[in-house]
């Protein structure tokens, strides 16, 4: 096992770490570490959990200076106040052995303490975009010393956009910084933004797999059309909280209705509700005060779910992705999960075809009152590490890995080791991509050497949103 001192971290933070329980660095923190400390420019993509805050924080906190006031030397940028109060709380502690301070500055509160504190100097800001150019306005502080940047959760930034705040910031900071970028995603927008600010930024990707790796199990109810409200009601108070999907805007907010006269407290989610509405039905679903949220595909892509132990699909899928996206909201982390899809009648045919492209073999049956429960170990997550176009090594005797090309390029990493998971333990799935964050339609999948062979048999020329797959053994680098 890798330690926080072999990354090339400094006894004061390794020592303040292991005294908050916190030995053994994550996946993206052994990937990020090294590059971040050496000064690279970083665009990292990870998914929610994954240790990000410390990833990109503990090489900022050895790397930087001393501020004078009002002149802050790291610049955090964090979509909510929420998040800035978090990351600002996690990194205070570790900044007290370096002798750094970190504040955060968010909107919604008073302006008093946030001056006080830049006035006093600041040596790690965490700011939401409004608020931190509202203190530039009213001339607070000032950038043009900032010589580091890291924008946190930059999908989120897009998705309420802030890109426009996020740009005219970066480009108040210093033109000789080190830019770090993160997002559960690196869709055409933060690969811009990769583009526009960042210098031969090293891309370093990991992706959560193991917890999907036989966890998840997939139910498939056949149901009355007019019934489905009440199979949803009833999954939900026998099982605990869910997430429930709909086709359409109007579906969510009729079933969220509908679910209230039935007793199950709901919030919907989707993208007819302004920004403010979308931040409290998360938080009232986040909290536990609702028990069920009802969303829309679009709704559930663009922002920050924490899993659930159980996903409804309602409304059927629109595709074979989608009905992956939806699932991938549960067992997460090592818990277990069930994906249960209501389907009517006039739909098994679209399930057949759908289970097809999945590989999957699901019968569609009747409900039952108990949901099946699953057997299986439960794997511990395991990773995929940097994008180099190389096959990652198999890490014992029994791996294998696979090179696996004619990728749609929308495909990600989580959806192929979902794909190869039927056969046998995934260990670890890679997407080869180019530096601005695109697919380059291959990658590789590790996983148990017996389970190889038949992966290879069931998924070599099987169609994946129409393309036939090429599945072979993977050359390995010496
Ligand atoms: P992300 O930003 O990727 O969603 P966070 O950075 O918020 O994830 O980390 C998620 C949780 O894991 C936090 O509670 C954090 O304190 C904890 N954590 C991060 N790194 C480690 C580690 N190496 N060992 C143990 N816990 C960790
Ligand atoms: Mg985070």
């Amino acid at each position: 096992m890798t330690t926080f001192a072999q990354l090339g971290l400094p006894y004061p933070l390794v020592h303040t770490l292991s005294g908050a329980g916190v030995t053994e660095p994550f996946p993206i923190q052994a990937a990020v570490i090294p590059d971040a400390l050496a000064g690279r420019d970083i665009s990292g993509r990870a998914p929610t959990g994954s240790g990000k805050t410390l990833a990109f924080g503990l090489p900022l906190l050895v790397r930087v200076s001393r501020a004078k006031p009002g002149r802050p030397r790291a610049l955090i940028l964090a979509p909510t106040r929420e998040l800035a109060e978090q990351i600002s709380a996690e990194l205070a502690p570790l900044a007290t052995p370096m002798a750094r301070q970190v504040t955060a500055i968010y909107g919604g509160v008073a302006y008093g303490p946030q001056k006080n504190a830049l006035r006093r100097g600041v040596d790690v800001l965490v700011a939401t975009p409004g608020r931190l150019e509202d203190l530039i306005a009213q001339g607070t502080l000032a950038l043009d010393e900032v010589e580091i940047v890291v924008i946190d959760e930059a999908d989120r930034m897009a998705d309420m956009g802030f890109l426009p705040a996020v740009r005219r910031i970066v480009g108040a900071t210093c033109q000789q910084r080190q830019t770090m970028m993160f997002s559960a995603t690196l869709d055409s927008e933060a690969a811009a933004l990769s583009h526009q600010y960042q210098r031969n930024a090293v891309l370093h990707e990991v992706v959560a797999i193991g917890a999907q790796t036989g966890q998840v199990q997939h139910v498939f109810w056949r149901v009355d059309e007019h019934d489905r409200v009440e199979h949803v009601a009833g999954l939900i108070e026998r099982n605990g909280r869910a997430i429930a999907f709909t086709r359409t805007r109007r579906r969510a907010d009729r079933l969220a209705k509908q679910l209230g006269l039935l007793g199950i407290s709901s919030v919907a989610l989707h993208g007819g509700r302004t920004q403010a509405q979308r931040t409290k039905a998360l938080a009232a679903f986040a909290s536990g005060r609702v028990q069920a949220m009802v969303a829309t595909d679009v709704a559930a892509r663009g922002i920050h779910i924490e899993a659930v132990a159980m996903v409804i699909q309602v409304d059927l899928a629109a595709d074979a992705k989608s009905y992956l996206h939806r699932a991938g909201r549960t067992a997460r982390a090592g818990a277990d999960g069930t994906v249960v899809s209501l389907i009517a009648g006039s739909e098994e045919r679209e399930v057949l075809r759908m289970q097809k492209q999945l590989q999957m073999r699901t019968p569609i049956v009747a409900p039952t009152r108990e949901l099946p429960v699953r057997k299986g170990s439960s794997s511990s997550v395991r990773t995929e590490v940097e994008t180099k176009g190389v096959a990652p090594q198999p890490q014992t005797a029994e791996e294998q890995s696979l090179y696996v090309s004619n990728l749609p390029w929308e495909v990600t990493a989580h959806e192929l080791g979902e794909l190869f998971s039927q056969y046998g333990k995934v260990n670890q799935t890679t997407i080869v991509t180019h530096r601005n964050g695109r697919s380059r339609g291959f990658g590789f999948v590790n996983m148990h050497a017996l389970a190889a062979p038949k992966a290879i048999d069931g998924l070599h020329g099987a169609h994946l949103n129409g393309r036939p797959l090429t599945v072979r053994p993977a050359r390995q680098v010496a």
